[in-house]
């Protein structure tokens, strides 16, 4: 069978990279969670003073950019591939509510989206790959062959990450996390540069009252057409 794409887009929390996951070892595909990529940008401005509540060193950082290397390697423990920044796995760093609350300042940047889009891309080259984000059908592979676009409320969202974090011991409190997950969708659809919006062959999927086992099967019967079409 013919190798696809699979772009998978949508609001903050809603799920995407669970199902993109599972999807990836169904089909025995890559998976590239590229929101894990603006996240270990973040956390470099936050670690390095250029980024918080009460400054924005946005040209610091673009003075950075070109020695800023984020990279996914295989962790030998678990067989996944996890997130670095210059070499050093942040995969759990990238994941706490002060990288959440700073990550779409980072991401409007339009050169810090250029030098991630363009690895993007080249991660994409052989196919056989399932990538979520916000720009995924819409910029990255505008030519993806199949296309999601992820959605469900805003409070279910909230539940959901709200449980997660305090499952991993933040302290946060729920109308924290409903504020961020609010914050992000508006300025990730509102950003000049690509702009969270849904393609418009992409198909929707809202996932407000609908569990994991019921949104992976939908999503690998619907790639299994597309694979099969392209035989
Ligand atoms: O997917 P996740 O929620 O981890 O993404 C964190 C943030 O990174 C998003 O809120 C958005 O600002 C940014 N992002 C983006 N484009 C992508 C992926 C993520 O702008 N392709």
């Amino acid at each position: 069978m013919g190798k696809i794409i699979i772009a998978i887009d949508g609001h903050s929390s809603t799920g995407k990279s669970t199902v993109a996951k599972r999807l990836a070892e169904a089909l025995d595909y890559l998976y590239v969670d590229t929101g894990a990529m603006y996240r270990a940008v973040t956390l470099f401005a936050l670690e390095n003073g250029l980024i918080d509540d009460s400054q924005q060193n946005f040209e610091g950082l673009k003075s950075h950019l070109d020695d800023l290397d984020v990279s996914f390697q295989r962790n030998p423990e678990t067989g996944q591939f996890q997130i670095h920044l210059n070499n050093e796995n942040v995969e759990n760093r990238i994941r706490t509510l002060d990288v959440s609350q700073q990550v779409s300042k980072i991401a409007a940047i339009p050169e810090v989206r250029e030098k991630l889009v363009e690895q993007q891309q080249r991660m994409g080259v052989g196919k056989g790959m399932v990538m979520d984000g916000r720009d995924i059908g819409t910029v990255v592979f505008p030519k993806a062959e199949l296309k999601l676009f992820m959605t469900a409320s805003a409070e279910k969202r909230a539940q959901r990450r709200y449980k997660e974090l305090v499952e991993r011991g933040e302290e946060v409190t729920y109308d924290e996390v409903l504020k961020n997950v609010q914050e992000r969708d508006h300025l990730d659809s509102t950003r000049e540069t690509s702009p969270l919006r849904k393609a418009g062959d992409a198909i929707v999927f809202d996932n407000s009252d609908m569990g994991l086992d019921e949104q992976f099967e939908r999503v690998l019967c619907l790639a299994q057409q597309v694979m099969e079409k392209g035989l």
